[in-house]
């Protein structure tokens, strides 16, 4: 059968055009991309890019202060939130316009439509058009998911965060994830009287206690107020701000409310049953080490298929998928070992198993610093570090590592090609430190803080 195009792709996120590109540009394939929204997906447009704008904007008020400490003439003035809107969004528009440019460089036809399947090699578009293609890549990311409380829809979430027309003067953050962390310490950086409430007893749920604990104490140094185990109960509109009751019963008032409660897969009314392709609990689509369905000629990449969440795992999942599809070569994605970080403020930077993971495991070694690093010497406040080093006993492997303090997300993109590299205890401790860093300590820690 003649189909139009030898692959077809839904969603142009981090990794649809990823995908589409190398299959048009590397692979020599006939590609189209159908994009409902805006190119760039939820990593460029309305997740990493901006945030991480957001955060370098609410890191001076911390620095602002620091250069006074070590007697530079300084001191912060107001925060322009429209000015630094306009900017953001101007580098967004040029991210989206050099996403574009990508795809038709690399010869891909691109749908500004909505699509779903209408066959295993069939696509429907909103524009009425019928396509057909040997191979369907599904890419269409997910969406912030918001709690079923009375008053939910007065609440905001990660989407609108970037498009508010003021900054308001006390927030509240649900959730204790990447997203709520983050964005407590970036409100709370830009002047905001920023509450965080997470209905477990430690935010941050899934990663090393210790950790853990160094960010909140940095967070709550830095201002934010931290409460457990309390959640919405229900959001009245009160006037220009809002009135939200806690599980607990008690009445506050807030300008502005964000639930950063998750996020779900987008694979609501997009023909799949019809197509044969199966979903899971958590409505993800379901499929093999090499991203097919259950629908041969139909695959799944990225967020959709709720592996692990972030921009470089989608990007690698869309190469592995044109690896296997268009160059002969299968190619399962490693999700083993894949280093992270949390910008809160501290910085956390994360690969491996958490020391409790890990003692569940095996017997370990725990080499483990936490201190007020050099840079801080002038400055009061809650500013400590943490090095931590998760040691298997038997094999003397670095199971796993965690940093807390400024640039953690850049070290653990570094300990993380030694961690995944399988080197040993044995194998730091052979490298010279850098001195005076704070980073040092990963090689001079000789002696272990405890074993279990
Ligand atoms: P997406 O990037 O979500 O792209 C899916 C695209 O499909 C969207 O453009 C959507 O409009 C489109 N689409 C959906 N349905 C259809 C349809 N039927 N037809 C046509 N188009 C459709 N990850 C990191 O690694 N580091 C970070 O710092 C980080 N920060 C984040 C901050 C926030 C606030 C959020 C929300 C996420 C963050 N992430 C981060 C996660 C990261 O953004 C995602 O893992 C990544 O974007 C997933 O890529 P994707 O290609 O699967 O989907
Ligand atoms: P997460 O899954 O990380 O966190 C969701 C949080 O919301 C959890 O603390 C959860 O609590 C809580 N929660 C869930 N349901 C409710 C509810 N009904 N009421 C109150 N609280 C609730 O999701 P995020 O939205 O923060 O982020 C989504 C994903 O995006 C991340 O997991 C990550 O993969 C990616 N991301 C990556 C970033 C990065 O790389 N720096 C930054 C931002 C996002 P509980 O712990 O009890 O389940």
């Amino acid at each position: 059968m003649e189909f139009d195009y030898d692959l077809f792709v839904i969603g142009g996120g981090s990794g649809g055009v990823r995908a589409a590109r190398v299959a048009a540009g590397d692979a020599g394939a006939k590609v189209a991309l159908a994009e409902e929204d805006r190119y760039g997906g939820t990593c460029v447009i309305r997740g990493c890019v901006p945030k991480k704008l957001m955060v370098y904007a609410s890191g001076y008020s911390d620095t602002v202060p620091a250069a006074a400490a070590y007697g530079w003439d300084a001191q912060i003035g107001g925060f322009d939130w429209l000015a630094f809107r306009g900017k953001l969004h101007g580098e967004l528009d040029r991210l989206e316009g050099v996403y574009r440019k990508l795809l038709a460089n690399s010869g891909v036809t691109t749908y500004d439509a909505r699509a779903k399947l209408a066959g295993p090699n069939t696509v429907s578009l909103s524009t009425g058009e019928e396509i057909t293609a040997k191979t369907i890549l599904i890419a269409t990311g997910g969406r912030p998911v918001v709690p079923d409380v009375p008053g939910a829809e007065h609440a905001i979430t990660s989407n609108e965060i970037f498009h508010l027309d003021a900054l308001p003067r006390k927030m509240l953050i649900v959730g204790g994830g990447y997203i709520a962390c983050e964005f407590a310490g970036v409100m709370n950086g830009l002047g905001v009287d920023t509450h965080l409430w997470y209905r477990g007893t430690q935010v941050l749920r899934g990663f090393d206690e210790e950790a853990r604990q160094l960010i909140v104490d940095g967070m709550a140094g830095r201002g934010v107020k931290i409460a457990t185990e309390l959640n919405v109960a229900s959001i009245d509109k009160d006037g220009g701000g809002l009135i939200v009751t806690g599980t607990d019963g008690e009445v506050h008032a807030f300008d502005s409310v964000l639930f950063a409660t998750g996020r779900a897969p987008n694979t609501d009314d997009l023909g799949l049953d019809g197509a044969g392709v199966k979903i899971g609990k958590s409505r993800e689509i379901v499929v093999s080490e090499l991203s097919q369905t259950a629908t041969p000629s139909v695959y799944a990449i990225g967020d959709v298929t709720n592996r692990v969440n972030l921009t470089p795992v989608a990007i690698r999942e869309g190469m592995a998928f044109v690896e296997t599809v268009f160059k002969d070569n299968p190619t399962p994605v490693d999700h083993e070992l894949i280093p992270t970080a949390v910008f809160t403020q501290p910085e956390f930077g994360t690969v491996g198993l958490s020391e409790e993971d890990a003692a569940a495991r095996e017997p370990i070694e725990v080499y483990s610093t936490s201190f007020r690093p050099m840079n801080v010497s002038f400055i009061d406040g809650a500013h400590k570090v943490l090095m931590k080093l998760i040691v298997s006993q038997k094999t003397r492997v670095v199971l796993g590592c965690h940093i807390v303090g400024d640039a953690a997300g850049e070290m653990i993109q570094m300990v993380g090609i030694a961690v995944k590299m399988g080197t040993t205890k044995e194998d730091f401790d052979r490298v010279c430190a850098v001195h005076p860093t704070a980073a040092e300590e990963l090689v001079t820690m000789k002696t272990p803080l405890r074993t279990t």
